[in-house]
């Protein structure tokens, strides 16, 4: 029997909605705040993708997802096909299922979403995600093994990009990461209530299955350098990925007071350094009652969520634009205001308030407006003169933004650019031969998806270079001189055997 032709008239009108805990209850503790999709709710939600043929979804998406593909394996009970489908291109669902910002990607352009909500597709690609973790489906092919060393430096999802198709390919790959667990920001930034500690140290196992090896506790620049890893260590090619951690802060006095920290520093304590365990933790992390964060962007929603789990009774957002320009994903932003976070929209802080001792007593901020559009084409805020005010805080967090750390340029030749982040061309190559670099530190401060998209692109530029056969690039120039079974002589590792 044909199958009935799917119009907007004829798919579920409703998208799936998820579960998610109560706010009141889950502004108490670290439990994942969205429950995720149930068998049932997968199956019906995956009943609304129409199948279009001009598939915007998938270019809307920045590492090209066959999203049609995995979404009509969900509907036929494949789970497992969706899942081989969706990690061709994508290491990582579980976690990218739950952090992408899918609004401005793939569910911006669904085209069901011109009439009705978007098909969840974040929602249905962590079902499957999840599903192969509970499952223990992983993905591994006949990896024939090369002479090459790959030295990955960073463990962040633009390191873990790179080392999986490295290991892939049949390079030796080591991952350096300086922290004392991998992960990058989806370790230590952001909080277990949004992506918890399991689904990293599962993907994180599936890198170790592929042969990939993890030497934590090092901070490459300062045990050895960049060229030492190429000249002395035996490595063939190497990949940097360090992100762009190093915290900005505001420059107004009383910056440098008792209880004034970066969000990356306070989320480092939280959840890498387990301050949120203590007393089994004993990190040390100041109680607050009255927090101010500075800044609307994901990192400041997270800052604020954290330190009302921590037992803060106030929290507030301070944020010089309004609810309209913050930077952070709509679904955060409204989770916070779920838990009680007091958003002080069209805000400024002036100065840090001293109790006298050293530590921090207060904020003084002034109200703006907003006037004609900047570079950015945001229109500008512009402070209301005589509209300065006093509040008390004790602890205050600044999350407005953060910058490449200068180790990498101060202890290798790697050429930077003006703002201080690694420069390379269009293939990721940098100025030292051999040397690739992507994700924030090359960008500035960007997305999960758009870090890992880097570290696979910088794979395929290591592979050309280190002269091995990427099985994902059509064979060119078959036949003919110098070559083997239509296959280049010099390439290398060119046989494949998938396992199930
Ligand atoms: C709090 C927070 C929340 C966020 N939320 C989201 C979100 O919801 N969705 C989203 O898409 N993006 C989000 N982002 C952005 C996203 O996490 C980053 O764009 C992404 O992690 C960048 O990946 P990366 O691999 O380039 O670097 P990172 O994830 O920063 O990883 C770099 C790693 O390199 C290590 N390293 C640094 N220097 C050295 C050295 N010298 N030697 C050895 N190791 C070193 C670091 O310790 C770190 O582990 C968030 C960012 C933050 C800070
Ligand atoms: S645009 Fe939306 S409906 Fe169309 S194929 Fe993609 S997910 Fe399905």
């Amino acid at each position: 029997m044909a199958t009935k032709k799917k119009t907007i008239r004829n798919i579920p009108q409703e998208r799936t909605p998820m579960r998610e805990r109560d706010p009141k209850e889950r502004a108490k503790n670290f439990e994942e705040v969205a429950c995720g999709y149930g068998l049932e709710d997968a199956l019906r939600e995956s009943e609304r993708c129409m199948l279009c043929p001009d598939e915007p979804c998938i270019a809307g998406c920045p590492v090209g997802i066959n999203i049609p593909g995995f979404i009509q394996k969900i509907s036929e009970n494949k789970f497992r096909d969706a899942y081989d489908i969706l990690t061709d291109t994508n290491l990582l669902p579980s976690i990218c299922g739950r952090v992408c910002p899918q609004e401005n990607q793939c569910e911006g352009v669904c085209t069901v979403g011109d009439s009705l909500e978007p098909v969840a597709i974040g929602r249905l690609e962590r079902f499957v995600g999840d599903t192969a973790i509970k499952e223990g489906w992983i993905n591994i092919p006949y990896i024939e093994p090369n002479r090459h060393r790959v030295g990955i430096v960073g463990s962040g999802p633009a390191g873990m990009a790179c080392a999986a198709d490295m290991a892939k390919a049949g390079c030796d790959v080591t991952v350096y990461e300086a922290f004392h667990q991998p992960g990058g920001v989806l370790r230590y930034g952001i909080p277990d209530f949004r992506l918890p500690n399991e689904v990293i140290d599962a993907e994180i196992n599936n890198l170790k299955k592929l042969g990939v090896k993890f030497e934590c506790n090092t901070l490459v620049g300062r045990l050895f350098t960049i060229e030492q890893m190429i000249d002395e260590m035996g490595y063939h090619a190497v990949f940097v990925g360090v992100g762009a951690g190093y915290p900005t802060m505001l420059g107004i006095p009383g910056d440098s007071l008792n209880g004034v920290l970066s969000a990356n520093e306070l989320l480092t304590r939280c959840n890498l350094m387990r301050a949120k365990d203590f007393p089994d933790f004993d990190t040390p992390m100041p109680p607050a009652r009255h927090v101010a964060v500075v800044g609307a962007g994901n990192t400041a929603m997270d800052a604020m969520r954290v330190s009302l789990r921590l037992g803060a009774e106030n929290v507030y957002c301070i944020y010089r634009r309004s609810r309209k320009e913050a930077p952070a994903r709509a679904e955060e932003i409204h989770h916070a205001e779920q838990e009680g976070i007091q958003f002080n929209w069209l805000t400024n802080p002036v100065s840090v308030l001293d109790d006298g001792k050293g530590n921090v007593r207060g904020m003084r901020c002034i109200r703006m407006e907003l006037g004609e559009p900047d570079d950015s084409g945001r229109r500008r805020p512009v402070p209301i003169a005589g509209s300065e005010f006093d509040f008390e805080t004790d602890l205050i967090v600044y999350a407005i933004g953060t910058n490449a750390n200068p180790i990498m340029g101060q202890t290798s030749k790697l050429k930077l650019n003006k703002w201080g982040y690694i420069g390379t061309d269009e293939q990721l190559a940098t100025s030292v031969a051999g040397v690739f670099a992507g994700g924030d530190i090359v960008t500035g401060a960007a997305t999960v998806i758009e870090a890992m998209g880097a570290g696979r692109k910088a794979a395929r530029s290591m592979k050309a270079y280190l002269g091995i056969r990427d099985p994902g690039l059509p064979y060119v120039g078959v036949g003919g001189p110098g070559t083997l079974f239509g296959i280049d002589i010099k390439e290398k590792n060119f046989a494949r055997v998938r396992i199930a």
